[in-house]
């Protein structure tokens, strides 16, 4: 039987790729996102309680409102915007979940699709797959700043939509206000919908602030915001993600929602909400605490000659890695000799400046870290 033709060329991404390498050789694995950090005990006994209690049947397909309200109220307090509980929020199956269904209930076929290099490479992967048209706009490192004039260049007669991931995934700019605006005059005339993913909005670095698209003057109207549990509560299996936008179109993400995945999982949903009851300070700690392991895993690479960029949100590193040859050829060589393992730049980009990089996640326990940063340094 054939395959779709939408697949064709597609093959499983380079970050799971690499946990199996790393498993291959026991070694330590800085490739995907794993975030094997404790998850805070308000969150674990939220959803334990849960199911003893028996909270084990279906949530409305847009959340249980215990966590829609909690998340009204996170929004307001740090993202600077409102949502209505009751019509804007569609609690899904993780940030990609968010992602799938809005870009199904938003977009048709053959629409272009707006993406910054280097992107994250499944909002690449689940446009191809829905049979969107990809465009790009590459940013330059170190500060990956976006240029309204390149921006506007940028958007043809199909673009549909652009996707803004802050703190990005792989690069960790954070966009500034400025950007930002420059990003609202460009969707208005050009009548874009804009997609963010903010998985990673709490942890960013020397104090800078974390700008919401939608919180900017013009897009609210216009963006469906992305934001997921997995980072902020160290819950990467437990698949919970959020979009939030005007009522018509999350009305429609969640009918989307529905038909794909009935439901997120409720006694999670329930833990989660209770997590949101954490005081701030858990969320702060959560700055801090990744600095200090942005700053051991940065100078670790600096002395194994993989000089990085370093990131100002995020829990990634792009780090230059042509001393060990072309990107696949470097992460296996990294792998091999300091059995630690990293992603191919080629995973985040079309062409050549991926293969000039490897992405390494420091969220991981110090002592874990410490071990891998051991390694990579006499390699
Ligand atoms: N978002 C994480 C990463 O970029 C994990 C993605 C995944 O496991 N598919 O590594």
């Amino acid at each position: 039987m054939r395959i779709a033709r939408r697949l064709e060329g597609l093959v499983q991404s380079d970050i799971r790729r690499m946990t199996r390498e790393c498993e291959r050789v026991s070694g330590i694995n800085l490739g995907q996102g794993i975030c094997d950090l404790p998850t805070p005990p308000l969150v674990r006994d939220g959803a334990i309680a849960a199911i003893r209690e028996g909270r084990s049947t279906y949530s409305f397909a847009e959340g249980t409102p215990q966590l829609r309200e909690a998340i009204a109220r996170k929004l307001e307090r740090d993202n600077g915007f409102r949502a209505d509980p009751a019509t804007e929020i569609c609690v899904t199956v993780g940030a990609s979940g968010a992602f799938a269904a809005t870009i199904s209930a938003l977009l048709d076929p053959g629409d272009g699709l707006l993406l910054f290099e280097p992107y994250y490479g499944y909002h690449l992967n689940a446009s191809l797959v829905a049979g969107f048209e990809p465009r790009y706009l590459t940013l330059q490192p170190p500060d990956f700043t976006l240029r309204e004039e390149e921006l506007e260049r940028a958007v043809d007669a199909k673009t549909r939509a652009v996707v803004v991931c802050t703190p990005s995934n792989p690069s960790g700019k954070m966009y500034s206000r400025k950007d930002l605006e420059a990003l609202a005059r460009v969707a208005q005339r050009h009548d874009l919908l804009v997609i963010t993913d903010e998985i990673y909005e709490y942890i960013r670095y020397q104090g800078r602030e974390h700008i919401s698209p939608a919180s900017i003057p013009g897009l609210r109207d216009r963006t469906i915001s992305i934001m997921g549990l997995s980072k902020t509560f160290s819950i990467t299996g437990w698949r919970l993600g959020y979009a939030v936008g005007p009522a018509r179109l999350i009305g429609a993400v969640t009918l989307v929602n529905d038909l794909y995945y009935v439901c997120a999982p409720t006694p999670l949903q329930l833990g989660a909400a209770a997590g949101f009851a954490a005081p701030r300070a858990y969320f702060d700690e959560l700055q801090s605490s990744y600095q200090r392991k942005r700053d051991i895993l940065c100078e670790a690479l600096s002395s194994a000659r993989l000089p990085p960029i370093v990131p100002q949100g995020a829990y990634y590193v792009l780090a230059d890695c042509t001393r060990f040859g072309p990107a696949q050829e470097a992460a296996m060589t990294v792998l091999d000799r300091a059995r630690v393992a990293s992603i191919p730049g080629t995973a985040f980009y079309r062409g050549p400046p991926g293969d000039r990089l490897l992405r390494f996640c420091f969220a991981k326990e110090d002592g874990v870290l410490e071990e891998a940063c051991q390694r990579l340094r006499s390699i």
